[in-house]
């Protein structure tokens, strides 16, 4: 069986011996204040900076899940309001729950083959008292991607508001540019290929020094409160110790982010080429400018996305639904680093014999 889901999504085979490994090795009970947790956080975000190439001078978070990445972002980054430029469902959640912490927050929609024109924008001045511009790098519920042309032109335009990025679906997936935001995050669930519980949040030293500045401590996951423990690798809180080896192990294991991206790059060009002409489904996504790399699309009659979901599975290929306004017309095939290409080709070959 191969899992195509978008998240929850497959893990790498590898995980069921991590697994053994954890509890054989005494990590499920190990004290998260002691040295050898310590030794383990210094040692991820170590890694997590090699792998993913991330500045050595930018601050890594573990939390529990994007959705709190979302929540602490409006408590210890926005004391007044932020702006959410978004396509999709994700985007529009992270908007929803800003303005209930952060009434004055403002959202501008815009369509999933559009390229947002920067100068259309309502775009913070150096007077504004817009904290945080919020984008959604891959809006995985309608499969499409902002390019890092467009983050650079956004980052360029923004005075003194701090640039935030969803990168959930992407994070560990594709190499993202993270000199050209001041915030990102994601969850582990996606393209790390590992079990959910763990959100991870980077930071630039200028969103830091934001954050140290506005000194939010009303909440036991403030910034400034996660940035005092994290001087010593620790938590506010008992962490998610397991998720924290597993991730550990996963990326001693991985390639360099530029291998494993160009690999997703290669893998989504011969999909969106194989479904644009084969088969009775099409890409949902039909400008190639804001096609998503690491989710897929693809659009038909929701009887016939039914029935081709009804007999993928029944041959092992559990594809992923559609999500939000696309939830009938459509159906999401990840394109995750965990998947083996043997499950792409299988999948192709399904079309090809039942749906071409
Ligand atoms: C999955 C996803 C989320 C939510 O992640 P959780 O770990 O469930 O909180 C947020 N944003 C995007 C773009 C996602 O794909």
């Amino acid at each position: 069986m191969y899992t195509f889901n978008p998240g929850p999504s497959a893990v790498y085979p590898a995980v069921r011996g991590y697994l053994q490994d954890a509890f054989d090795e005494g990590w499920l009970s190990a004290p998260h204040r002691g040295e050898r947790f310590t030794g383990l956080l210094r040692q991820t975000v170590a890694d997590m900076k090699a792998k993913l190439n991330i500045p050595q001078d930018y601050t890594i978070f573990f939390l529990s899940s994007a959705t709190e990445c979302w929540e602490v972002l409006a408590q210890s980054l926005t004391p007044t309001k932020s702006f959410h430029l978004y396509s999709g469902a994700f985007g529009e959640k992270w908007f929803e729950y800003a303005k209930a912490l952060r009434p004055a927050s403002t959202g501008q929609l815009f369509g999933l083959d559009e390229l947002p024109e920067i100068y259309t924008l309502p775009l913070p001045d150096e007077s504004g008292d817009t904290d945080l511009v919020c984008i959604t790098q891959n809006e995985t519920s309608n499969a499409t991607q902002l390019r890092d042309g467009f983050i650079l032109n956004l980052y360029n335009r923004l005075g003194n508001a701090l640039l935030a990025v969803d990168a959930t679906s992407s994070m560990a997936g594709i190499q993202l540019k993270y000199i050209k935001a001041d915030i990102w995050f994601g969850s582990v669930q996606k393209c790390f290929g590992l079990p959910a519980g763990l959100g991870i949040m980077v930071l630039s030293p200028r969103a830091l020094a934001r954050a140290r500045s506005i000194n939010e401590r009303g909440h036991y996951n403030s910034l400034t409160a996660q940035y005092e423990k994290m001087l010593n690798f620790q938590t506010t809180h008992t962490p998610n110790v397991l998720g924290l080896y597993l991730l550990s192990r996963v990326l001693a294991d991985r390639e360099p982010i530029k291998v494993v991206h160009q690999h997703l790059q290669d893998r989504a060009a011969k999909l969106y080429e194989y479904f644009e002409q084969a088969t009775q489904l099409t890409p949902l996504v039909t400008n190639p400018e804001t096609r998503s790399t690491t989710v897929v699309a693809l659009q038909g009659a929701p009887a016939l996305i039914d029935e081709v979901k009804r007999r993928a599975q029944a041959q092992g290929l559990q594809l992923g639904n559609g999500y939000g306004t696309w939830k009938a017309g459509s159906l999401r095939i990840a394109n995750f680093p965990a998947i083996p290409d043997a499950a792409y080709e299988q999948l192709v070959q399904f079309f090809a014999r039942e749906f071409a």
